[in-house]
């Protein structure tokens, strides 16, 4: 092995010796300045202070923003976008979504078509929902769990200019126990393989360290893990724990060694209490919580990412699942928004998050007025959708407000959001390092 890996090694370093001399002969030549973008409009969203400053500049070049504010120099030869009576907000950031798969109305179609499909399929298939997702604003999202590392393929190729997407953070496979939420469906073992470790399948705090360590391995920027049960399983109740106290602290223990984060699903109460208890940085959904936890969130920092639109989705089309699953959705829609409410009272910190696979990808701004009906005022809602879930994500430093230095990642919004949230669900313009992928053509 060491023979060949060395072998290796001296054809890469050949080969970088080559690009490196090449590279060298180029930099005698002198290269113009990359171009400039100025977009203007009415207003301007400050993700950090919560309010619109008026007017609205931002200058933009090289991918980055380069100014803000009405007093920025304009370039010379700059390309100047007056967008009129409309709010440049920073790019919306979507903390949990599934961008490898989307529900196709008819669960049992949907069985049907995952034995059969190979993953080329649907990662192709992918990239129009990728295109989707960015056209509507979501210039990063968290993507927390699929199969096959289709996220993973996903993000390396919007990475490099070869699909049109969002910035992508992805986990790989999640995490949980033999039978839980992340788990296959009971299919006769004599039919499928039971998953193992390098699935996220495990049991015991050693196989589910290794777990972790293989979504790692293969690239995974954070960790997802399953606590409690889901509402879209079968076999699994939905508000019990799935997995024990040590078998959890193992999971958050080794994700923040390796200095990821980590996501918990958690429907049920005692379930997040042991995730919290495990040092953990967002609890997913949370439609079961009790006040006693939110508030111990508030007190930890712990996120909560309420995914409002994906229980709503599911509660208004009941009769697409077969009768067990129908039955813990119904139990889950009564009572997300009441758990918010209650969430927005204890003042738990909150992260932006729909569940986008569960609802058509491309609608994910219903959330904010979601939000909004169940206690949030429009700044607190677009806050989540900005600063905080950049901060969740721990990419506030290149994203999250609009100030210089950032990626170019802006949402333009007809009027103004705080008068009419509903603005959000259908962009001027959006920007995503400082590309334009969307321009409405009444500009
Ligand atoms: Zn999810």
């Amino acid at each position: 092995m060491t023979g060949l890996n060395s072998v290796r090694r001296a054809a890469l370093a050949a080969l970088l010796v080559g690009a490196l001399s090449a590279q060298a002969r180029d930099a005698g030549a002198p290269s113009a300045p990359a171009p400039v973008t100025v977009l203007k409009a009415a207003h301007l969203f400050d993700a950090a202070a919560g309010k619109l400053v008026s007017p609205g500049v931002v200058v933009v070049q090289d991918g980055k923003i380069l100014a803000v504010g009405a007093n920025a120099k304009l370039p010379d030869g700059a390309k100047i976008i007056d967008l009129g009576d409309a709010t440049l907000s920073p790019g919306f950031i979507d903390a949990h979504v599934h961008m490898s798969g989307q529900d196709n109305g008819d669960w049992y179609k949907g069985f049907f078509d995952n034995l059969m499909e190979h993953p080329p399929e649907l990662a192709l298939r992918a990239t129009v929902y990728t295109k989707a997702m960015v056209e509507a604003g979501f210039t990063t999202v968290r993507d927390l769990g699929d199969s096959d590392y289709i996220s993973l393929g996903l993000r390396n190729a919007i990475k490099a200019g070869a699909v049109e997407g969002p910035r992508m953070l992805v986990a790989n496979y999640a995490i949980g126990s033999t039978g839980g939420h992340a788990d296959q469906d009971p299919i006769r073992p004599d039919i499928l393989a039971q998953a193992t470790p390098i699935k996220g399948v495990c049991n015991g705090p050693d196989e589910c360290r290794a777990a972790v360590r293989y979504q790692m391995k293969y690239g995974a920027d954070v960790i997802k893990f399953m606590p409690s049960g889901g509402v879209l399983s079968l076999a699994d109740p939905v508000d019990v724990p799935q997995l024990t106290q040590d078998e959890m602290n193992a999971i958050v223990s080794e994700a923040h060694t390796w200095h990821r984060k980590v996501a918990a699903h958690c429907h049920g109460d005692l379930a997040a209490k042991m995730a919290i208890k495990a040092g953990v940085d967002s609890i997913e959904h949370g439609t079961f919580l009790q006040e006693d936890t939110l508030k111990l969130m508030k007190e930890k920092g712990v996120y909560l990412v309420p995914t409002l639109f994906a229980t709503y989705w599911v509660g208004s089309h009941l009769d697409d699942y077969p009768p067990a699953i129908a039955e813990k959705a119904r139990a889950a829609a009564a009572q997300s928004q009441k758990m918010f409410a209650m969430a927005v009272k204890a003042g738990t910190k909150v992260a932006f998050g729909t569940d986008a696979a569960v609802e058509p990808h491309g609608l994910g701004a219903k959330e904010f007025s979601l939000m909004i009906s169940a206690g949030f005022t429009p700044v607190q809602a677009l806050q989540a959708a900005t600063v905080n879930a950049a901060d969740l994500l721990g990419v506030s430093a290149d994203s999250g407000t609009l100030e210089a230095g950032k990626r170019a990642d802006i949402v333009v919004l007809p009027g103004n959001p705080l008068a009419d949230i509903h603005v959000t669900e259908h962009p001027k313009l959006v920007m995503a390092a400082g590309k334009i992928v969307r321009q409405d053509p009444v500009n």
